[in-house]
């Protein structure tokens, strides 16, 4: 009898973010099974998932964006689970970015674009700390969470990439002041492709500087999830919501440090300019070196990369032409690939051009609802505003102007309508149910979300040259 859910281990493959569970996962299985796939089904822990308290609170208890999906920790586990031996596919249930963030608000406006940078205090960061132990209890008493993402992005301290040398030295002696820290770098000289890694004392300084907080609570919180998981899981790291595209000289200083101290890493996500829900849109030729450098460091600490924002312009566009194709290339086909934007996303699509008046009017009505919405939230500056979505907002109503109403391919729509979900109306995710409700009611719905679903997850497992990996699964643990 296949085991599943299981730990993957190196296993490449493709992660899904299963936002709606109820709706979205007999078609990824199906799409798993039709490519004879092993992968990976999550939700992110500071913005899509949340424990069951955050999630059965009342309106307004928590910032709209936590937990965003209505969906609680322990409902994605157990119903992929469920789904999972029902269709006797091998998945591994994974907690996608067990986050330190200020707040799940901030989380999001990061990724959107138009953020504002936060300092976190030693106290917040511990408040965080016993969030995150909460989370990773409601995970573990479902005894089926087999792999965890931890992302200290936020600790990050882009300041030091301004501070003057003299600076550096002193505030390096204040804060990090580890003399073994900077032999671990002197002495490295290492030729990838045509870069060659090699760090002087200042630039060992100003990276420790920069990262040393974030690697610290990195430490801490796998240090968490070791205590509360008394099994085998997996380990990677996100390193991707960050500003910039990541140097490869801090990748090498991240896995060098966690190496340090004895975090057991698989898989790590560098930032390799991919934006969320847009195809990647500079050169294929400077993406496929970029990739090819961080591969190269991650492989000489027997690591695995692992890409984040998956997601293309449109569901099936891919990321725009090549792009799997050359990160296949690039890395010799070891990685691991994360979507979730996409199937909503896809939801919105089929159920704007859905034959039935009862699909289409609810559409429509959930439309209305995400445009109102985000116009309070403008009017008021409210938690979701900042300048990029008064931006994506006015462009909107410029573009229905001109288009007649009800446009879900704007980036407006694209990048906020998420928010569906966690909408209330007296007390109730409306929206949310009345898509599961849809989903159950009308059979001729049900069948063109599974049908498409199927083939979206089972393009993009070709696509990556997933076909086939279940095979190979229990070589990689
Ligand atoms: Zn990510």
């Amino acid at each position: 009898m296949l085991r599943t859910p299981l730990y993957l281990g190196k296993t490449p493959h493709l992660a899904v973010g299963v936002r709606i569970p109820e709706v979205f996962l007999d078609g990824i299985l199906d799409g798993f099974k039709d490519e004879r796939a092993a992968g990976g089904v999550m939700l992110s822990y500071h913005r899509e998932t949340a424990p069951e308290y955050v999630i059965n609170a009342p309106p307004g208890a928590y910032e709209i964006t936590r937990g965003h999906t209505g969906t609680s920790i322990r409902r994605y586990i157990e119903l992929s689970v469920a789904k999972a031996k029902e269709k006797e596919v091998a998945i591994e249930v994974e907690a996608d970015h067990v986050s330190v963030t200020a707040s799940a608000t901030d989380a999001v406006r990061r990724i959107t674009g138009g953020r504002a940078v936060t300092k976190l205090s030693d106290r917040e960061v511990e408040k965080v700390l016993e969030y995150i132990r909460d989370e990773v209890r409601e995970a573990a008493s479902t005894r089926n969470i087999y792999f965890f993402t931890i992302d200290t992005c936020e600790l990050i301290n882009h300041a030091a990439d301004q501070a003057t040398n003299d600076e550096v030295s002193a505030l390096f002696k204040d804060q990090v002041g580890d003399s073994g820290l900077l032999n671990r770098y002197l002495g490295v000289d290492v030729s990838l492709g045509g870069l060659r890694l090699k760090f002087d004392q200042l630039e060992v300084k100003r990276i420790a500087l920069k990262l040393y907080r974030s690697v610290e609570v990195l430490e801490r919180i796998y240090r968490i999830i070791r205590e509360e998981v008394p099994w085998e899981f997996g380990v990677e790291i996100a390193f991707d919501e960050t500003p910039n595209i990541t140097d490869p000289k801090e990748l090498f200083f991240i896995l060098r440090e966690t190496t340090e101290r004895g975090v057991p890493v698989d898989f790590v996500a560098p930032n390799v300019g991919f934006q969320k829900r847009e195809d990647y849109a500079g050169s294929l030729e400077e993406l496929y070196s970029r990739v090819k450098v961080y591969s190269g460091i991650s492989s000489l600490f027997s690591v695995l990369l692992s890409f984040h924002s998956g997601s293309g312009r449109t569901p099936f566009s891919m990321k725009g032409p090549g792009v799997h194709d050359t990160i296949r290339r690039a890395t010799g086909g070891l990685f691991k690939y994360k979507v979730s934007g996409v199937y909503f996303e896809l939801l919105m699509h089929l159920m704007a051009s859905h034959k039935s008046s009862r699909v289409r009017r609810f559409f429509e009505e959930i439309y209305d609802e995400v445009l109102a919405f985000l116009e309070e939230q403008v009017s008021v500056r409210g938690e979701l505003y900042d300048e990029n979505l008064a931006r994506l907002l006015e462009e909107h109503i410029r573009l229905s102007g001109n288009q007649g109403r009800y446009l879900v391919d704007t980036p407006l729509f694209r990048h906020y309508s998420f928010i569906a979900l966690n909408m209330r109306r007296d007390g109730k995710r409306f929206i949310r149910e009345g898509v599961v409700q849809l989903y159950e009611e009308e059979p001729e719905f049900k069948a063109s979300v599974d049908r498409e679903v199927r083939r979206l997850t089972s393009m993009l497992v070709e696509s990556l040259g997933f076909t086939g990996n279940a095979a190979s699964v229990r070589r990689n643990i």
